[in-house]
């Protein structure tokens, strides 16, 4: 039988997948008085660094995970993709939260945008697709330029092919270009869509249905890799309500206990088109550790111990920059040799009495790699932007 709520201190949870979402919750935790245990293939992780027990093991072998399972009070995780068998594993010793309806639909783009569909939110126009001539048909429906996605386990960009714009009657070579590309995978083919930005709200649900978010999030990509985020953005009042609103109705419709974040597009003329949603804390909310009463790493503990859900306010502006592990190679192009590391110069960004410095304890620096990050606070979110990109250019020794 699984516990009654709340779990209080000294509970210990458990924490499937161990990058730094799951540090930064551990962290929180840990702080708490909370007990931390965490599974995934890898060991001396970045968040099996922080906590209690680090269990390493595939996530295919359900023994190890009930072993996991049965030494904790709640078991959430920090990545989509944990799959549906070991999910199920986990519940038969502990609550899952947030559920497995959460990952089911997180877990592949088209059941994400037919959930937007079925529950009236507006998104990308799309179409599925299952073999070239699925996706001509998709193409002929949705016109060019499009992105083709993988369905399944596409992040930060990976498994998407841009199909330019071309004459509907030359569609054939470019379709079966990247329907190679993207291995004959299913997929979804999505209009282009030619945003003014892009902005995200990270919200909270509790055991009891509360709801608590972080307002609009502002999120540059570069190589879509989160680049920097800024908050609160600035937006009319009227479009940040409007994404509060339906990132509520995604959580309640999911059934969410814990955490989850709604990506959207704004368009040129004001619209919000869902693109994606993450069932777990999120990149584009690490702000919040510095800027808000409660960060969204605490907020997910309490959601998924059945706690009251701590204030969101901001105690002022912030922006985060990312510190990919481009940084440790300045002198190389992504993708080449990674020969000469070169670390990044940390006094510079300490100098900064107003940047915080996180690092996530990874052994092996590579291009595109999440390593770290860097917020400021400060007036408005666009001067924090500024504060967290010049500290960031000054990490790399010039020769
Ligand atoms: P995703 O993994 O789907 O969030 O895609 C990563 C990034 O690629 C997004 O944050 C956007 O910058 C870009 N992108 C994805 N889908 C589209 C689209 N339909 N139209 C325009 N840009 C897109």
């Amino acid at each position: 039988m699984h516990k009654t709520h709340p779990l209080l201190p000294p509970a210990t949870i458990g924490i499937l997948g161990s990058g730094q979402l799951g540090r930064m919750l551990a962290q929180a935790a840990r702080q708490m008085g909370y007990g931390v245990h965490v599974l995934s293939p890898d060991s001396n992780s970045p968040t099996g660094q922080i906590a209690d027990k680090e269990f390493t093991a595939a996530y295919e072998d359900l023994d190890a995970v009930r072993n996991f399972a049965q030494g904790v009070d709640v078991v959430t995780y920090e990545f989509e993709n944990v799959p549906a068998a070991t999910a199920a594993a986990c519940a038969e010793f502990a609550p899952l939260r947030p559920g497995a309806q959460a990952l089911h639909v997180a877990q592949n783009r088209l059941r994400e945008k037919q959930f937007f569909v079925a529950q009236g939110l507006p998104t990308v126009p799309f179409a599925p697709v299952t073999s070239l001539e699925t996706l001509l048909i998709g193409l002929e429906k949705i016109g060019t330029p499009a992105i083709l996605k993988t369905a399944t386990s596409g992040y930060d960009g990976k498994g998407q092919q841009l199909i330019p714009q071309s004459p509907i009657s030359d569609l054939h070579q470019p379709a079966s270009a990247a329907w190679d590309a993207i291995n004959q995978q299913p997929a979804i083919l999505e209009g282009f869509v030619e945003f003014e930005r892009e902005v995200s709200v990270v919200a909270a649900r509790g055991l009891d249905g509360s709801f608590a978010h972080f307002g609009l999030i502002h999120n540059d990509h570069a190589n879509h890799i989160l680049d920097v985020s800024q908050a609160p953005a600035d937006v009319p009042p009227t479009v940040a309500q409007e994404a509060v609103a339906m990132a509520r109705a995604v959580l309640a419709g999911l059934d969410v206990v814990g955490v989850l974040c709604v990506e959207f597009f704004l368009t040129h003329d004001g619209k919000l088109l869902l693109n994606e949603i993450a069932p777990r804390p999120h990149n584009s909310g690490h702000l919040t550790i510095e800027a808000c009463v409660t960060s969204q790493f605490e907020q997910q503990l309490r959601a998924v111990c059945g706690l009251p859900l701590g204030s969101t306010r901001y105690l002022r502006a912030a922006a985060m920059a990312n510190l990919l592990g481009d940084l440790w190679f300045p002198h190389q192009e992504a993708e080449t040799e990674e020969t000469a590391v070169s670390p990044p110069n940390w006094l510079s960004v300490l100098q900064n009495p107003h940047v915080k410095l996180h690092l996530y304890g990874k052994a092996a620096a590579r291009p595109g790699r999440k390593m770290g990050h860097i917020t400021a606070l400060a007036d408005t979110g666009a001067e924090a932007a500024k504060i967290v990109h010049e500290a960031r250019a000054s990490l790399i020794i010039k020769d």
